[in-house]
């Protein structure tokens, strides 16, 4: 299934929605940077959202490409909090002797920002800026044609939690939850989050014996099982469920049993893989 750490590149109405910079951000760069020779060299913009900032999910950002390049813009987002962790996560990994450049010295432009659970972003058409509302406060945006993310707040991972992912557009939906053990009876607030998405992007790391290993339980290590993945699949009825954030020790042989296991007891159940390109209609 490919050995990259977690980066997921969603497209909506032009506009470029990365989750997570794992070693997969690297690939993604290159893919970015061979896309704006082919069109001429627009701008790259990006929305970029943080799950966490475990080193996973961070490590592919000093290896990311668009970032050297002056005309780039990245919109970064993450947990409440972030803004001082995802600088002191990156600063670390980009600090002599490890790297040879400091953060401050990529050239591109970053506007980075903690958002609230409240907070939802909404990207208008031609305008790479996200609009960023309290839902609560200020109610949904009446624009036709606009792409929202909203955040839900999951406590299932050590040690504070992650932003779970809702990319929403013209009707459909996107879920993207990685780094989150589910409970007894489903995450009901993850169903309710989730329901009648399109796609599930659920964490499924560890198998039910794995899980359950007496000698070393992965229980309250922050991830799923397939069946807790399905669990919630299955009561929010999204369409398709992909399993996520595959344990390194397994082979691929491993993870066609787990996915042929999954779709017994929910057909549309996918491994996620690398380069796999999905799209919704
Ligand atoms: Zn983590
Ligand atoms: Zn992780």
């Amino acid at each position: 299934m490919g050995g990259n750490t977690p980066c997921v590149e969603i497209e909506a109405n032009g506009h470029l929605i990365i989750l997570d910079g794992g070693t997969g951000l690297i690939h993604l760069g290159n893919d970015l940077v061979r896309r704006q020779r082919e069109n001429g060299g627009k701008p790259i913009h990006a929305v970029i959202l943080f799950s966490h900032t475990h080193h996973d999910h961070t490590q592919g950002v000093p290896y990311f490409t668009p970032a050297y390049i002056p005309t780039s813009t990245f919109y970064i987002f993450g947990p409440r909090m972030f803004h001082e962790q995802v600088n002191e996560a990156l600063r670390r990994s980009m600090l002599p002797p490890n790297f040879p450049i400091e953060l401050d010295d990529l050239r591109s432009m970053r506007i980075v920002r903690d958002l609230h659970e409240a907070e939802s972003l909404w990207l208008l058409p031609e305008q790479p800026e996200p609009m960023i509302r309290n839902i609560y406060r200020e109610g949904p945006l009446d624009v036709d044609d606009v792409v929202r993310i909203d955040v839900l707040k999951s406590y299932g991972h050590p040690q504070e939690g992650v932003y779970i992912y809702k990319i929403s557009y013209r009707g459909h939906s996107i879920v993207y939850a990685t780094d989150t053990e589910g409970y007894i009876g489903g995450d009901r607030r993850l169903i309710q989050f989730s329901r009648g998405a399109d796609v599930l992007i659920h964490d499924a790391q560890y198998t039910q014996a794995e899980y359950l290993d007496p000698v070393v339980s992965k229980q309250g290590w922050g991830h799923s099982t397939p069946e807790m993945a399905i669990e919630v699949a299955q009561a929010a009825q999204v369409k398709r469920l992909y399993l996520f954030h595959h344990d390194p020790s397994h082979d691929d042989e491993t993870l066609f049993e787990i996915e042929a296991e999954a779709q017994k007891l929910f057909p549309n159940t996918y491994l996620a893989r690398e380069g796999l390109d999905i799209t919704i209609l």
